[in-house]
Order: structure tokens, then sequence, then C-alpha cells
């Protein structure tokens, strides 16, 4: 899960807001590519440092509140700064001690996609109820907003559904507004700003199209804009769900980051995580 959620990440921080000539260039799935920004190719961003940071509360054994929740966004950042955070929330982390520090500083008004992109591996709690508490609690931390708390709820329901219920992509809209009222599209098309409701249209629309993972990298990317989030949370929906064939090419799957939080990190943690949610190990790719 969290590998699939950085090969997403990694794959589309490089095309993040990128010009589309670039896009038509490069998104062939042949290598990771650098951003201008000075995001090396195949690293990854604030979209899976902050799913680590969730794995981590989830893992813990201890109450997923959230001062828990910002405790772990400040630790995951604090021992290992990245490139990718909104600057606003990057300069808070470089002046917080601790979480508590942190939520005395920020200001937690945000409609982005930023509660929405760390919520896949929410989907491994076993009870809907569970889901909304814990959604609600990390959400608030930083987008205690409607539509933050919302997307964060849609995102961990869609990997819920389809890793305790099997469910099948298609019929993850109706569920999701059965339990929120909230209706997905399947018709997204363009470019996604950091917007928490368009990034919940633009995954939902890419994981209808596809059924492979690399129809699905590229169809993230290829709508331009916030695409390193819509692609991180996408390919984490679909590394739980049986509706997907796992062809990622190799250069992708080997070609993550290496370093003290990169890829042996990252498998190290699916592992904790398939220890701790068994669910998940029937998905082990
Ligand atoms: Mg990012």
């Amino acid at each position: 899960m969290i590998v699939d959620i950085a090969i997403g990440d990694a794959y589309g921080a490089g095309f993040e807001f990128a010009p589309r000539e670039k896009i038509e260039r490069f998104n062939t799935l042949m290598r990771f590519v650098p951003h201008e920004t000075g995001i090396a190719a195949g690293h990854y961003t604030d979209d899976t440092q902050m799913s680590i940071a969730v794995c981590e509360v989830l893992l813990s054994g201890g109450p997923a509140s959230s001062d828990e929740f910002a405790e772990a966004f400040v630790r995951c950042y604090r021992r290992d700064p990245r490139q990718g955070y909104a600057k606003g929330l990057q300069g808070l982390f470089d002046q917080s001690r601790d979480g508590r520090h942190f939520r005395s500083l920020i200001r937690p008004g945000s409609r982005r996609n930023g509660a929405a992109m760390r919520s896949v591996p929410l989907g491994l709690l076993a009870s809907v109820a569970e889901i909304d508490q814990v959604s609600r609690s990390q959400a608030v931390v930083t987008h205690d907003t409607p539509e933050g708390i919302l997307s964060s709820k849609v995102v961990a329901l869609m990997v819920h559904y389809a890793l305790y219920q099997d469910k099948a992509v298609a019929e993850l809209a109706r569920l999701v507004e059965r339990d929120t009222g909230f209706r997905l599209r399947g018709d997204w098309h363009g470019e996604v700003e950091c917007d928490a409701i368009q990034t919940l249209h633009a995954v939902h629309t890419a994981l209808l199209n596809n059924r492979s993972t690399s129809g699905l990298l590229r169809d993230c990317v290829n709508y331009g804009g916030d695409v390193d989030s819509v692609a991180a949370i996408a390919m984490g929906v679909a590394s739980v769900s049986l509706d997907y064939v796992d062809d990622t090419p190799d250069v992708l799957r080997r070609g993550l980051e290496a370093g003290p939080y990169g890829q042996p990190f990252l498998l190290q943690l699916d592992d904790s995580l398939r220890k701790r949610f068994p669910r998940l190990a029937s998905r082990s790719r």
C-alpha cells in the first residue's frame, strides 16, 4: 500500500503543475522525472510522508487523536525534511518543536486536498464508524473545514470498501454516497487544482477508466495540475482493489529513492501494516 502510494506520488511529482509539453513528452512510464523546483527523480513528497505519519499513528496502538496525528506529522517532517509541501505549512513545520507547538501555530482553515492525500491508510480501519471518527481527527489538524474532513473520509471509505468488502470500483460511488451523501463524479477531465473535492472527482474518474496500474498512473498525470496527490491516492486505492492488474513497470518499482526513508523503509512499513491489519496481506503483490 505505502509503496504504491509512494510510486504514484514520486511519478506524479515530476509533473506537478508542469507544462503540457512536459506531460506529453515524458508521461511514458519509462522513468521517474525530476521537477524543476528541485524534487529529484524518484523522490516522493508530502503525500507519502504524511501517509507514513498516519500509518505510524495507526500502528502505535495508542489513541488516534488529533494530537497524536499532529505529533506524527511534525516528527516525520523533522526527521526527514523534504520538498513538496505548501510553503506555509512547511514554514510551520520548520518552526514547530512538536505536535502541540504546531497546533498552537496553525490556522487549519484549508479546503485543499492535504487531508485527502494522506488518508489511504485510514481505509485499513475495520469499521465505517471508526473511519468516520479517525478521518475527522486527522483532517482537522490542518483542514478543519467540511471539504477537508469529507475528503479524508471519502478516500478512506473507498479503500475500506475495496479491501474489506471486495467491492468493485464501479460500486464505490454508490457506497460513498450512501454513507456520506457526497456524489463522486466519474467524468472529471482537465487540470486538477489543489482542491479537496476536485481531487476526489479526478481520482474516482481515473479509477473508473482503468483496470491496470500503468493506465491509472498515466491518466492521473495526464490531467495536469496537482497530479502527485491524485496519483498517490489512486495508486493507494488500486493497491487494495481486486479490479486492477499490477503492471507498474519495474523501472518505477525499483527506481524509488533509497536512503533512510526510501524504498527499504517503505517496504518494511508495508510489512508492519500487513501484520497489524491481516486483511491487507490478502492483497499483497
Ligand atoms: Mg505532493
